[in-house]
């Protein structure tokens, strides 16, 4: 381990290419803003990091601009309708976040005046808060001297330090050295700059050494196995599940569709019925029409990849208990990305 002075040097260093090269992020109080004393709202920096959990930077900003627009503030997305929200969140996936987005805004608004907490151990207590989110959170928008270990952190540690002990073992370790780092002042900064670091200079492949603020104290790199730290333990295959879906539109042209249970995969959210998945699917539509197969989907869920054959149907009527949309009403935009794919097969032979 490194000295304190040397830490605080590495720490400066960094701050210093912030200033300089922050990324401009929707949710993010530019560094210069900062320094004038603008403050990060809790709320927003709160929500980038529930959607930004398992999410790139890229595929979130959409979804962070229109969930400000429509909810400017926790009060606001506390007062939201449920299935409002669900809707919003819809092909952003993980979608146990976007429950727990709302429990945890009403708690805030309920338990703590609309005020977000500061301290880690409190922002642990709160829904879908974990100890990563906790610690960016208190760091991020509180300026609490938290260390923020993701991916990308991880992989400035592993080079920087030249661990070469295999993730997901190395983590402890890891986070200990990105401890050795963290200032005591401008710890928001501080976080954030190391998320920079790796997502722009320091990336998996061919880091960009040439320009890197560290490149004089990184010992990956004077060892000259840079690019192939942080190593990883192998990760064993998926497996594939199967299973079978059923789009469907009444003749009086409404769309069939299930609320599907607040637990499990895609809880809560609106989706064609579907069979169970597994190995051997049982094949029994939900409802007796003239059901055709036409194809099918793929999807990755975390754990497996899962493959649905899609069939579809024109039926009179609807069984009960269904969820009819009016094809009037009906946003392909509100079914999640595995509940899109189907519709986007089944369309061409529904409208045919
Ligand atoms: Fe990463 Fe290269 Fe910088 Fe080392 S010198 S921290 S490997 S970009």
């Amino acid at each position: 381990m490194r000295d304190d002075l040397k830490c605080m040097q590495t720490a400066q260093t960094l701050l210093t290419w912030y200033d300089a090269n922050a990324r401009v992020l929707p949710w993010r109080v530019a560094p210069c803003d900062r320094a004038q004393g603008r403050a990060p709202d809790p709320y927003r920096v709160w929500l980038s990091e529930i959607m930004l959990q398992q999410t790139t930077v890229a595929a979130v900003k959409a979804y962070f601009e229109r969930f400000t627009a429509l909810w400017p503030t926790v009060q606001d997305l506390a007062a939201a309708p449920d299935d409002a929200v669900m809707a919003e969140w819809a092909g952003l996936g993980y979608y146990a976040r976007a429950r727990n987005l709302l429990k945890c805004a009403r708690a805030v608004v309920t338990d703590y005046d609309g005020v977000f907490p500061h301290d880690h151990a409190t922002l642990l207590t709160l829904p879908g808060i974990g100890p990563y989110t906790a610690s960016a959170v208190s760091a991020i928008a509180f300026d609490a001297p938290e260390t923020v270990l993701d991916g990308n952190v991880e992989r400035v540690m592993s080079r920087l330090f030249l661990v070469e002990m295999p993730l997901p073992k190395s983590k402890p370790e890891l986070m200990t050295l990105a401890q050795s780092l963290t200032p005591q002042l401008r710890a928001g900064d501080y976080a954030q700059a190391v998320m920079d670091l790796g997502a722009t200079v320091c990336t998996p492949k061919s880091p960009a050494c040439g320009i890197c603020p560290l490149n004089r104290e990184c010992r990956a790199l004077a060892a000259g196995i840079a690019a192939e730290l942080p190593r990883k333990d192998p990760k064993k295959p998926k497996p594939v599940r199967l299973g079978h879906v059923y789009v469907s539109r009444t003749i009086a042209d409404e769309w069939i569709l299930e609320k599907r249970p607040e637990k499990g995969l895609l809880g809560g959210m609106l989706g064609w019925p579907t069979s169970d998945w597994n190995e051997a699917p049982n094949a029994s539509p939900p409802f007796t029409a003239n059901w055709h197969a036409i194809g099918e989907v793929r999807h990755t869920f975390t754990h497996f990849h899962l493959i649905l054959q899609v069939h579809t149907a024109l039926p009179a009527a609807a069984p009960e208990g269904a969820v009819l949309l009016p094809n009037a009403e009906f946003r392909p935009s509100d079914l999640p990305t595995l509940m899109r794919k189907a519709f986007d097969l089944a369309r061409t032979t529904i409208d045919s």
